[in-house]
């Protein structure tokens, strides 16, 4: 299409996608040196009940200043991604999240779970769910503490018998896993059967699109039946206003997070909140 529009806007194309290529370039080698510094931060985000707002835990989520300024994980992740670097990137964040809700639990807070987000390389990695069992064990804590997120596509990856069967072990093991983003990827429902999940995470596009349409409040809540019938649990993530918070709880929606309930939250402001008791 730009050939179509003249040899200039080619040229231009080219020329910005080569900047765009270069940029990227240029992130993952400071991607790289933050990652081998050991500087990659975790925020920790409260997830409640819908019901009662009680506090049930906490998702780790990475963060990475690059220059002054906070980068998007949506931006980093997949450099991580394709730079083979997320393995150690997912290590450290699990390890500071673990850090945090283990010290946390010194002190005498109830944390609720730790959820993390595994990617893929991480779960099919061999030595995987020993390394996870080690480092929860470290610090203090155990596997009925740890959820592990997987996005859908994880399980429609060509390794998905073997990633089933690590599944099983980190279940058999005590961990709990959920199906991240759900409805957004590209994984069927003959899925939900195939892997053993104990909770589904609504994606923020259905929650943020709910109240403008009748449809998409009709998948929410087929959504949630659909997980209830199967023995799982549901979580509601990005909900920000009461109106949203109102419809998912007619809906029978167990647990929900979101900027309604708390943002992300730097682990000295964890342990302040949980203190002042304002969290939720
Ligand atoms: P996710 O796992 O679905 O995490 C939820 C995202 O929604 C987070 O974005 C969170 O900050 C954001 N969020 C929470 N509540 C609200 C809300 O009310 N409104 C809006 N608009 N957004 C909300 P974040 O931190 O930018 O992370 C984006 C994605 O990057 C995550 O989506 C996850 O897929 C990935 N990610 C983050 N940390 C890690 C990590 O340590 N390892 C891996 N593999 N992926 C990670
Ligand atoms: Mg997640
Ligand atoms: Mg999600
Ligand atoms: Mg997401």
């Amino acid at each position: 299409r730009a050939k179509a529009e003249g040899r200039g806007t080619y040229r231009v194309f080219s020329r910005a996608m080569r900047a765009h290529a270069e940029q990227r370039g240029r992130l993952a080698t400071a991607l790289a040196a933050a990652v081998s510094r050991g500087t990659i931060d975790v925020a920790l985000q409260p997830q409640f009940t819908i019901g009662g707002r009680a506090l049930t835990g906490f998702e780790a989520l990475a963060r990475w200043r690059h220059e002054g300024r906070p980068v998007s994980p949506a931006d980093f992740i997949p450099i991580a991604e394709e730079n083979g670097l997320i393995a150690d990137l997912g290590s450290q964040v699990l390890d500071k999240a673990l850090d945090a809700i283990g010290g946390l639990r010194r002190k005498g807070f109830s944390t609720g779970t730790l959820a993390v987000n595994i990617a893929s390389a991480q779960i099919r990695h061999a030595g995987f769910a020993a390394m996870l069992q080690a480092a929860v064990h470290r610090h203090g804590l155990t596997p009925a503490d740890v959820e592990i997120e997987l996005t859908e596509n994880i399980l429609l990856d060509e390794a998905g018998d073997e990633i089933a069967c690590t599944l099983k072990t980190l279940r058999a093991a005590g961990f709990s896993i959920a199906l991240d983003d759900f409805g957004t990827g590209y994984a069927s429902l003959s899925h939900l059967g195939r892997f053993p999940i104990d909770r589904i995470k609504i994606d923020r596009g259905f929650v943020s699109r709910m109240c403008g349409g009748q449809d998409t409040c009709t998948i929410v809540r087929a959504i949630i039946g659909l997980a209830h019938a199967l023995g799982m649990t549901v979580v509601a993530e990005g909900i920000e206003t009461p109106e949203q918070l109102a419809q998912l709880q007619a809906f029978g929606c167990d647990f929900g997070q979101g900027y309604l309930f708390s943002q992300p939250l730097a682990q000295d402001e964890v342990a302040a909140r949980l203190r002042s008791g304002s969290v939720p």
